[in-house]
């Protein structure tokens, strides 16, 4: 029977669900005609999750058809990730890094958007609709579930292996190289609009008497005008910015 091999590189090879892929390197019968991006799905790895793809030896894309005694190599991404350079697998590359996060890792959305990052989040939607989003929208899907990042709507997506959020944001911060990116203290955490700075007269009805008092400095969200001071709020976030931030890489 017609067979190739898979070599699973680094992590890739801790998704493999399939009971046939025991190991780093496998035999794989090639009973139908099938793409090695549908192979390598079939075997538990999404597709986003995959950096590049190497048969005997030569760069190919997902649209490969195996043949017999073909020798695939399956490699993971390697951080720092450039998702605004065009590479074999996705030719396309985003105009601007910006996330989309699903409701399993919603967390992440208001620490992305503490550290100025573009980051939709919306609770109560179905997979299709945050799919077709990171799509057309043009965003990175943060997410825990590897249907999801199956999906053939999603180009730049990302399976979040730390479980606590200020881990699972140290690990994006890692992984796409954000730290040259960050701007904290930008959007709104709420709902993810820029942040304007606005003169205290033009809020002053909308302030608790003590925050009046004590602070001059304002920024209010373009979007939905919720109002940002540097209070004791801020000054803790800081904190944890600089903490994450000492122990992530250059
Ligand atoms: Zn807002």
């Amino acid at each position: 029977m017609n067979a190739i091999t898979l070599v699973f590189r680094g992590n890739l090879s801790a998704q493999l669900t399939d009971p046939r892929a025991t190991a780093e390197e496998i035999r794989y019968p090639l009973a139908r005609r099938a793409s090695i991006k549908d192979i390598i799905e079939a075997l538990g790895v999404p597709h986003p999750e995959v950096g590049g793809l190497r048969c005997n030896g030569a760069e190919i894309d997902f649209t490969y058809l195996p043949v017999h005694q073909d020798r695939i190599e399956i490699l993971p991404h390697v951080p720092p990730v450039d998702v605004c350079s065009p590479t074999r697998l996705r030719p396309e590359p985003l105009p601007a890094v910006a996330f989309a996060v699903d409701a399993n890792v919603a967390k992440l959305a208001p620490l992305l958007r503490m550290i100025g990052m573009d980051c939709w989040y919306q609770a109560n939607v179905d997979d299709d609709f945050i799919a077709d989003l990171s799509r057309r929208q043009q965003r990175i899907l943060l997410t825990r579930d590897t249907g999801l990042l199956k999906r053939k709507q999603v180009v730049y997506g990302h399976l979040v292996r730390a479980q606590e959020p200020s881990r699972q944001l140290r690990e994006i911060i890692e992984f796409y190289g954000l730290r040259p990116l960050l701007t904290p203290f930008s959007r709104c955490l709420l709902c993810n609009g820029k942040l304007q700075a606005v003169e205290k007269n033009d809020i002053r009805h909308r302030l608790e008497p003590l925050t009046e008092k004590y602070y001059d400095s304002f920024r209010r969200c373009g979007d939905c005008e919720k109002i940002y001071w540097p209070g004791s709020h801020r000054q803790r976030m800081e904190r944890s910015i600089a903490a994450i931030l000492a122990e992530t890489g250059p």
